[in-house]
């Protein structure tokens, strides 16, 4: 974000507030889902494949492109259509055909950010955006909920804390993945339905320790398929204590290597 753009957007926090109000009828309705930059967390692509009914790998296929980040990390970012307007595959004359499920960018808008390391809101209230010249007001707080914000900032903390792993810092070796490990992360991150034949169509749990409840629940709720995923990377990539094998022998052998016997 350039000097300039920060000096026309208002900082917030928590308590502070903001008037918004967007709905059919204003002139710029729908204008601000075209042309638009929409990076997709995991919980995102969970959410909005869902509502579409779609595999994670149709999904992904039909409206996301995936990028590299400076480390490796693979990054989502919804497809527009090839249209005049670049607009979101998602929009109709009625709005978002996908609402309930929209992605969390799109919640949080009038307001984003300051940064992903930094507490604090922006809001640019000189934009085009007419539903910042009327309407009812929100603090920050009360729009994350009405917005129902809480549990999308639940799933993407715990996303949050894979990308911002110390691995990647400076002083935990500024490690970078390679694609092998950048396929693992995209798999058990964003393509759940591949990830799920990994971990049920393969030896997976003859060799890792998993306590049955927590089989069953992966089997029936995404959203624990997800936090497993999590738990996948931080073993198999930041080598932590998240999985332990039934082979007690095996098991030993990796503890001795961690140094930690
Ligand atoms: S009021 Fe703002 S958010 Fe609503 S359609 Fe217009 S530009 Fe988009
Ligand atoms: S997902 Fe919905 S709210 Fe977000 S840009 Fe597309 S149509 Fe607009």
């Amino acid at each position: 974000m350039n000097k300039e753009n920060t000096e026309k957007q208002r900082r917030l926090s928590l308590n502070d507030s903001f008037k918004f109000s967007c709905h059919k009828g204003l002139a710029c309705f729908n204008k601000c889902c075209s042309d638009v930059n929409i990076f997709l967390t995991p919980y995102d692509v969970l959410r909005m494949r869902r509502s579409m009914w779609l595999s994670s790998e149709e999904f992904l296929k039909r409206f996301t492109v995936a990028l590299l980040g400076d480390e490796g990390i693979p990054l989502i970012a919804l497809k527009m259509l090839e249209d005049e307007n670049k607009s979101c595959p998602f929009v109709t004359p009625e709005g978002c055909m996908i609402y309930q499920d929209r992605p969390w960018s799109c919640r949080m808008y009038p307001v984003f950010p300051v940064s992903s390391k930094e507490e604090g809101f922006l809001i640019d209230e000189n934009s085009s955006c007419l539903g910042m010249k009327e309407g009812k007001e929100w603090t920050i707080k009360e729009w994350k909920k009405n917005q129902g914000i809480d549990i999308y900032d639940k799933m993407n903390e715990a996303y949050k804390e894979i990308t911002f792993h110390d691995y990647f810092s400076a002083s935990g070796g500024g490690n970078k993945l390679d694609s092998g490990r950048a396929n693992l992360l995209y798999k058990a991150c964003y393509d759940l339905n591949e990830f799920k034949k990994f971990l049920f169509e393969t030896k997976f749990f003859d060799i890792y320790d998993v306590e049955k409840e927590v089989i069953e629940k992966i089997k029936q709720d995404e959203e624990e398929l997800l936090n497993f995923g999590y738990r996948w990377i931080r073993f198999n990539i930041f080598n932590e204590d998240t999985f332990r094998f039934k082979d007690k022998a095996m098991d030993k052998l990796l503890q001795a290597k961690r140094g930690k016997d």
